[in-house]
Formats: C-alpha cells, structure tokens, sequence
C-alpha cells in the first residue's frame, strides 16, 4: 500500500537531491495519520490462519516472535531518518491459536522530490512492542520452553536479528530471570543437577567460552570445541566444559565469565557486535540419571545468533570481516531450511522430506529439534528482534521476509491428514489405559498413579519423562518401559508413510503394491522371453 504526501509537502528543487531524512517531520505526520487509518491492513504473510484438528501431538513446536525495541537516548530527539517506523499492529487470538500482527512502514522519496510511504503488513505468533519488557517475554514464551527442559525435553530460544536490534538485551534479561526461576524452588535442589556451558560458533570454529587453558606461546587460549554425529545418530559436543552449578549466584557467575569470553569486534553498525552465534546450554539431569534408572537429561538451549549483517554493512569490511559475516549467513540460512523443512516433514505425507541439519554446525547440535525420529519433545522459540529506526528499515523488513514465513510453514501442516489408529495421541482414556495394563503390564493401582483423571492418549504424550517417573515414584523400571513403549509408538505414527493428501499408506497396501511391481515385471520378462523366441524361429 502506498501512501503519498499531503500537498503541502516538500517541494523538489532542481539540483538539490532530497532524502528520507530531509523530510522528518512529514513522515511523523504521515505515519501517524496512517495509524489511525482502520480498517488494519491485508497480512503479507496471511493464509496461515489455523484451525482445529484432530488431536495430534506436534513432537518439535516453533513459536515465532517479533520484539521492536523502543527508541532510545538520542534517537528520540535526532532528527533525519531517526523516527519510528515499525508499529504493532492488531492481535487475535482465539483460544491457544493467536496471531499478532506488525506494520512497517518504509519511507521513501520519489526521484521528483515526493516523499511516500509503503506499508507492509506481517504476522507471527506473538510481537512485543517497545511497552513489553523482558519479563513479559519471559512469561509470554519461554517459561514453558523452560519447564519442558526441566521435564526430560529439549527446549530453545533462538534470538535474532540485526545487530543493535536488542538480541543481547533479550537474552540477557532472560538468563538472569532465568537464573532466578530456577533456583527459587530449594526443595528440588536435592533431586536435580544443572549444569552450564557456553560456546560461541563462528562457521566450523567453535570455542568454549568457560573453560581457559595455558598456552605456552600466547598466554591463555580456549580449547577448540567439535560438535560431531555419533555412530548411533547422536549429536555429540567434544571439549565442552560442563559446570555444575547449585545456587543462582554461582549460575550468574558462569554467565558472566561467558559474556566476558565472546569475542566481539567492531563493525561498522555496532562496536560490540557480536560476530560470532553465542550458544547457553543448561542441562538438567535428575536422581538416577546417571546410573540409567531416571528420566532422561533435559536441555536447554540459549541461542544469542551473530547480527544479521546485510551486505550494505559489510562494504568497509576486511577480508576477514567479510568471510565471517558469509559463514554467518550461511548458518543462519541452514537454521531457515530446517525449520522449515521439519515443518514441512511433520505434515501429510512428509515423512520423505530431508532436513538438512548437517550443513552446519549450528543446526547439526540442534539435532533432536529437526530430527523426525527423535525420541523427546522438542519446543523451539524464535525471537526476531528489530530496531524501530527508519534509517533501519531496510534491515527491518529483511528481518520479518526471513521470520514471518518460518511461522506460516508452522502452520502449513494443519492440511488434514488420516486419522491414525496406531498414533496412542489420537487414544481415548479408556485405550491409553488398556495399552498400559495390557502391553506395558502396568496393574490397575499404577494405572490409576499413571493415569489421573482419565488422562487421554494425547495427555500422556504430552507428559514428560521426569513426571512420569514422579508419578510412578519407585517403579523405575515401569516408568522407563511406558516413556520408551509410548514414544516408539509415537515415532513410529511420525514416520508412517502416507499419500501427499495425508491418507495412510498401510503395510498391507505398500506389500500389495510391491507384489503388483513384481508381477508386472515377471510378464515384461516373459513377454520378452516370448517375443526373443518369436524372432529366433522367423529368422
Ligand atoms: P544487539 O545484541 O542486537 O546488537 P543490543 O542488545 O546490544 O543489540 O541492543 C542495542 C541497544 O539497545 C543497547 O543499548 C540496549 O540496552 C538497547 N535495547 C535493546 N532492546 C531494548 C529494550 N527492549 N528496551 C530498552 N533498551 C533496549
């Protein structure tokens, strides 16, 4: 949509070439009158509204975000191209399904001397204006990341965006609630072991920020980290340290040693930017984890992404600079591919689709997230960030064109799909029950301890591994073979072959097809056999 000056605007003057910044005060005003405009604007990235399903259990969820920072110090009294550009737009949510929209305007000024304004609009699942601060985030998105981490799942928080957009601010305002909300609870201190580490990612050179060994040539220097897959398809992390870690004050401590460790170097945009992808990894183990009798470590990853540079920023750079601002976006495109493509997987007839997590090292330690087959629940939360600049708009709508359809594939896999009788999240109470007497060979008194309320097939593949142990307190064995039985049953109904229109493809129908194949290339053969012997008689 564009928007075109009042007619008192400025006047082109031959000669005098004019820009955004010459016209500050009537592209406040034009902004402004174009707020007040109802109704809202079309979605740029629409046509991703959801709808109710049947219910199904997504094994690895995204939840995408947008945060603007407000303007700050200076920028609220400069002048030229120093003015809000980026508006929250209209919210709806309905039940668990919301959407929050946010409206970029992009001044422009005509080769006439005209200034207009274009207006686009984008969605995602939640934006955070200049007026919500970290706690609101915290609340809003990443306390239930947190809890299902603390529960045996994979939990995390991706922060990205331009540098200067805010993504240290975010993350760092959510380590230290973070900290807070994790040693708040003493009681649990007991049954529990968290430890941290840190890493920071700069393409295949990965460095452990916590953990600083004598060099005998050039003082002290960090050993060199390797992220690798295991024979088994494991993801492993070499030379990483691990600190326990049991009170806040020692967890705040680590941070800040790790904050201290990541290198910085000045670009042109920013001289802190950060150049390198800062990766936080809390992992929390419980009583028997060790000995294999509890529930599986869960883990939390905090993800600080290098700024998304746009080539522009990078003209004055070195060769260096340049390189590195390359392997940034190349690992920041790869994250793209796989979140897409593990969308994409996990609908109708997906199952084929590769997502590419080896292309680097970032999405290979991400592994559990994209992997189809992984044997935990995986809640990712991506928080775009975007400075509310006009002289950053540019940068801004660059930002939203690579996040706002991250969330509108989320939502391409509502396609309806079969309904899967073997799937235990589309179960009854009554059958989850059954299953758990009958093949699990739980009695009714652990059923009753398992199963609360009538639990439904979806309610159990939901519950995590550390309350399952907890409600079958000292039948650890028992414990063990639900979770295992439970999400071999559910990888299993993830990995099903099914027509792209979502209809199962049962073994009975893949044999009959095979034996169909088969005999169909038996007659060629024999029709061939035929016509050889047709010809060797007539000649
Ligand atoms: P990045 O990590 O993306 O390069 P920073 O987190 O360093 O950006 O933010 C740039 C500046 O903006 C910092 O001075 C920071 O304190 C400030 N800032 C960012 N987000 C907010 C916010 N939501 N509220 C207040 N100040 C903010």
């Amino acid at each position: 949509m564009e928007i075109n000056a009042p007619p008192d605007g400025a006047r082109f003057v031959a000669g005098s070439k004019k820009l955004v910044g010459d016209f500050h005060d009537q592209f406040v005003s034009m902004i402004l009158e174009a707020q007040s405009m109802v109704p809202p604007p079309i979605v740029a990235n629409a046509g991703s509204t959801r709808s109710r399903r049947e219910p199904s259990l997504d094994t690895s969820t995204f939840t995408v975000c947008l945060r603007m920072r407000p303007l700050l110090g200076n920028e609220l009294t400069a002048r030229g191209e120093s003015f809000n550009c980026v508006i929250p737009g209209e919210s709806k949510i309905d039940g668990s399904d919301r959407t929050d929209q946010v409206i970029v305007f992009t001044p422009k000024v005509g080769i006439t001397g005209k200034p207009s304004l274009t207006e686009a609009t984008f969605a995602f699942d939640y934006v955070f204006g200049p007026d919500h601060d970290g706690d609101h985030v915290y609340d809003a998105v990443v306390e239930a990341v947190v809890k299902r981490a603390e529960g045996g799942q994979v939990g995390v928080v991706f922060a990205f965006g331009q540098t200067g957009s805010g993504k240290s601010h975010t993350m760092n305002g959510l380590m230290d609630r973070l900290v807070m909300e994790l040693f708040a609870n003493s009681s649990e201190a007991s049954t529990r072991r968290i430890t941290f580490s840190y890493m920071e990612i700069l393409g295949s050179n990965i460095r452990d920020c916590l953990a600083i060994m004598p060099d005998n040539d050039n003082g002290n220097t960090m050993p060199k980290v390797q992220i690798g897959e295991l024979l088994d398809g494991r993801a492993v992390v070499k030379n990483l340290s691990e600190h326990r870690t049991s009170s806040a004050k020692e967890l705040s401590a680590l941070i800040g040693v790790a904050k201290s460790q990541r290198t910085t170097k000045a670009t042109e945009k920013n001289d802190t930017s950060s150049r390198s992808h800062g990766v936080g990894i809390i992992r929390f183990g419980h009583v028997g984890f060790e000995a294999g009798e509890g529930p599986a470590e869960g883990v939390l990853y905090i993800i600080d992404l290098a700024g998304s540079e746009r080539s522009d920023d990078s003209k004055g750079h070195n060769k260096s600079l340049m390189d590195e601002t390359k392997e940034i976006n190349l690992s920041i495109m790869s994250l793209k591919e796989c979140i897409r493509a593990r969308t994409i997987a996990s609908g109708p007839g997906g199952a084929s689709i590769h997502v590419p997590y080896r292309r680097s090292k970032l999405t290979l330690l991400m592994k559990d997230v994209f992997d189809l087959g992984c044997k935990r629940m995986c809640s990712t939360v991506v928080l775009a960030h975007v400075s509310p600049l006009a002289g950053d708009v540019k940068h801004t709508v660059n930002t939203m064109n690579y996040c706002a359809p991250l969330r509108v594939a989320v939502n391409d896999k509502t396609k309806s799909s079969e309904r899967d009788d073997r799937d235990p999240a589309t179960w009854d109470a009554d059958r989850i029950r059954s299953w758990c007497e009958k093949t699990m060979g739980l009695d009714a008194t652990e059923s009753n301890m398992l199963l609360p309320r009538g639990t439904t097939g979806i309610e159990l593949c939901r519950t995590t591994e550390v309350e399952i142990y907890r409600r079958l307190a000292g039948k650890h064995d028992k414990a063990k073979c639900v979770y295992q039985g439970l999400w071999t049953l559910i990888c299993d109904a993830k990995t099903r072959k099914r027509r792209p229109d979502g209809s199962i493809i049962t073994q009975e129908q893949e044999d009959a097809e095979i034996a169909n194949a088969r005999k169909l290339q038996e007659e060629k053969a024999k029709l061939w056999e035929d016509r050889e012997k047709t010809l060797k008689s007539e000649f």
